[in-house]
């Protein structure tokens, strides 16, 4: 099933035409805005005669604090009546930053939301359950609008309040659920207090997991609690947020929609594209976009992009599972340490529960890890020698896949903090 057959489909020769007419249309469009006029003016770049994806690489790249500096109107290339829609993003890295709509931006958004949800299999017999957060973060508004204009029944719960969650779920035979990877740990947990087994109890076949990074074990853990089938979802708020790049039922990687986003995968320290199959880092240009065209925004998000070809029939590419982010590399004893490393081993160790935070803290002037993992319920045991024995397969697995020992501590079931929003895996604790 698709949702705009003829563009999931369109041919790797006609889709590059599209490309280079719709950059070319960017650059223009982008040429009105307060910085890209500057910046274009300073690098010599003349839209006129820019002459599409064959001079993409002239173009300057755009970067978080430009967005910064920008703040509010900056990159608004329409007239502020035009504007129909501001979101901005968590600012979980930095002051905050704005992101604005048109209203074709809006529409163009909800049916990549659309073609996401129908890759999966989604429909409008679908009862679609939305815990995401509604209001500035993009991930609530975002899906919701595309699961309405496909039609199905939308619950726009939001975040919080788990019990409630659950008896939504069971009200409304919810089939479909869009959450954070780590918060889906606390709701089975609220789950196992109620009483309810969501495999027999309710009716969910799908849960989206998106908006910060996790691993392929925490997916699998996931899909086992609850009896789901997981599509990793990937977005950010300055490419609209998500509908970026989805997974198809096949779970082989997500396509990235390049009709509407001109992908580039660059080797971060020289920007040269890196080859197909290597990590670098995603570097995204919007191509329909109205309100704010990005040109060449490097999100820092760490993908590789996979060898062509879908059996679902899709011809847009597919882009790894994000393996990290150019600014959370550990570098601890000399060894490079993304905390994705550790959250694979972590997962993939079934006594383990869903949370876990890395501490990093200075010992004799030389920095150090410290992971605290949470066990899960079953495998909490207030006896030493089995809790021993337990920390010291959790070392010894860390040391084998990321090559440090780190110090490995075991929480009690529910007694590691959470965040109301993205889980917060790394703390630096070496100013302390
Ligand atoms: P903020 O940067 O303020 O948190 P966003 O909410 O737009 O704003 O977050 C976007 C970022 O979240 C992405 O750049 C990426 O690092 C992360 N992210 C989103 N979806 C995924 C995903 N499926 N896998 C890994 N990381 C993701
Ligand atoms: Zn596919």
């Amino acid at each position: 099933m698709f949702w705009q057959e003829e563009l999931e489909t369109i041919s790797r020769e006609e889709l590059g035409v599209l490309q280079s007419d719709l950059l070319k249309a960017t650059v223009a469009r982008g040429s009105i805005s307060p910085h890209y006029k500057k910046v274009f003016e300073a690098s010599g770049i003349d839209p006129a005669g820019f002459r599409g994806l064959s001079d993409l690489q002239k173009l300057p790249f755009t970067v978080k604090q430009d967005l910064r500096d920008s703040f509010p109107f900056g990159f608004l290339a329409v007239d502020p009546s035009e504007v129909v829609r501001v979101h901005t993003s968590s600012g979980t890295t930095g002051s905050i930053t704005s992101v604005l709509y048109s209203q074709k931006d809006v529409d163009q958004w909800a049916s990549l939301m659309a073609r996401c949800m129908v890759m999966t299999g989604m429909a409008r017999h679908d009862v679609f359950q939305n815990l995401s957060g509604y209001g500035l973060f993009t991930g609530g508004l975002g899906f919701h609008y595309g699961a309405e204009i496909l039609g199905a029944m939308v619950i726009p719960s939001g975040t919080g309040n788990s019990q409630r969650q659950v008896e939504l779920m069971r009200s409304f035979f919810t089939t479909v659920i869009h959450l954070i990877p780590s918060y889906a740990f606390r709701l089975f947990e609220v789950m196992e207090e109620m009483g309810v087994d969501p495999r027999k109890d309710l009716k969910l076949r799908v849960a989206y997991l998106g908006a910060e990074p996790h691993s392929e074990e925490t997916r699998a853990k996931v899909e086992d609690l609850f009896g789901v089938a997981g599509y990793n979802s990937y977005g950010l708020s300055e490419m609209n947020g998500p509908g970026v790049a989805f997974e198809c039922v096949h779970q082989n990687g997500l396509h990235i929609w390049e009709d509407a986003y001109l992908l580039e995968v660059l080797d971060p320290e020289t920007q040269e594209p890196v080859p197909e199959g290597e990590v670098g880092e995603m570097v995204l240009t919007t191509l329909k976009r109205e309100a704010m065209p990005l040109i060449r925004y490097r999100t820092g998000d760490l993908c590789s992009i996979l060898p062509a070809g879908c059996p679902c029939g899709r011809t847009h590419r597919r882009i790894s599972r994000i393996a990290g982010r150019t600014d959370d590399m550990l570098i601890i004893k000399g060894v490079n340490i993304y905390p994705l490393d550790i959250e694979k081993v972590i997962m993939s160790i079934p006594e383990v529960g869903g949370n876990y935070v890395i501490e990093l803290f200075n010992q004799k002037g030389a920095d150090n890890i410290r992971v605290k993992v949470e066990l899960n319920p079953g495998a909490f045991r207030e006896d030493m020698r089995h809790l021993e024995a337990l920390r010291q397969k959790i070392a010894k697995e860390l040391r084998d896949s990321v090559l440090i020992t780190p110090k490995v501590e075991l929480v009690q079931p529910g007694k590691l903090p959470r965040s109301p929003g993205k889980a917060v895996r790394v703390v630096d604790l070496r100013g302390q």
